[in-house]
């Protein structure tokens, strides 16, 4: 049986009397071209540990399995439990875990059975649910590399450059923890059922340290969130719905001290800039 063969696909999962689910952002690779490429895209060697999330019927775990030492896979759906009993039952370094990949306590289960190994993420990610998982599989550290397809649109976000429309809080928090690659774009015909978006793989390797020191993670974060909670305003003005407790004029003067124009809007400031700012909060906020 191929797995990303259309034919055998729909006869494997009608045997199983499988129905997609919208809400698990089931939809299923069927060109054989794009787990080869992901998997080879996934810095692993003879010597890594992948984690994968959301395996559906196991085509990019066939091809993880081909390259790595061991691949532990997280599904939510049980209905897929007998489904891959039958494609993936004969591989010995694959090991299926089902449950929510956002409750899952992630260190916990990878130290547990890849404890020697170097790790690294590879999924075809659910899209309803990329940005927590991505925030979680970053948050963790647990990773060298993070490979995954994603919506194209969350995937120009977390690549923006500062001062661009795509470029956001979520761009910031991402770089914060690793530097981020755009890889190559999947078009839409490559799965059933077909998504109505573009998709792209994109591969985060980890950051040993922030690639700016900072005198609060806390405070830096909630400048950074707050400056695009309201991204069409000044970075005054932001700032000001976001820190209640700072009076304008105070929050005027961090800005300007940091060396930026008071009429300044946050899209267009890089994460060295957000620090010296967040910095700044954190002296008058002593
Ligand atoms: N890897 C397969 C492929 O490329 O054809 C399927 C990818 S499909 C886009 C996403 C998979 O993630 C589905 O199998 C779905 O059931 C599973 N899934 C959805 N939400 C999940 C969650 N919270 N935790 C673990 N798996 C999840």
């Amino acid at each position: 049986m191929e797995l990303t063969n259309i034919n055998d696909i729909k006869q494997l999962l009608h045997r199983h009397g499988f129905r997609f689910s919208k809400s698990l952002g089931q939809n299923f690779l069927v060109a054989s071209w794009v787990p080869e490429d992901i998997a080879d895209s996934a810095d692993i060697d003879g010597g890594t540990g992948v984690l994968e999330i959301g395996p559906g019927i196991g085509c990019l775990t066939e091809q993880l399995s081909m390259r790595a030492r061991k691949v532990v896979s997280i599904e939510l759906d049980n209905a897929l439990r007998p489904v891959l009993a039958e494609t993936l039952g004969g591989r010995e370094n694959v090991e299926i875990v089902f449950g929510d990949a956002l409750k899952l306590d992630i260190a916990a289960l990878v130290n547990e059975k890849m404890p020697d190994m170097r790790r690294v993420v590879c999924a075809n990610l659910p899209y309803n649910v990329t940005t927590p998982i991505i925030s979680k599989l970053l948050e963790c550290g647990e990773f060298e590399t993070i490979t995954v397809m994603i919506q194209r649109e969350v995937a120009r976000r977390i690549c923006a450059a500062a001062g661009t429309a795509d470029y956001g809080a979520f761009t910031v928090f991402v770089n914060w923890y690793a530097q981020p690659e755009m890889l190559f774009d999947v078009p839409a015909g490559c799965f059933i059922p077909q998504p109505k978006v573009t998709s792209s793989v994109i591969r985060l390797k980890r950051r040993d340290t922030p690639p700016v020191q900072v005198k609060s993670e806390t405070v830096f974060f909630r400048v950074v969130r707050a400056a695009f909670a309201q991204r069409r305003k000044t970075l005054v003005n932001a700032l000001s719905a976001g820190f209640g407790e700072l009076s304008k004029e105070s929050i005027e003067k961090c800005i300007i001290d940091s060396g930026f124009d008071a009429k300044i809007r946050g899209e267009v400031l890089s994460i060295g800039d957000f620090a010296k700012i967040a910095d700044a909060f954190c002296t008058v906020s002593e």
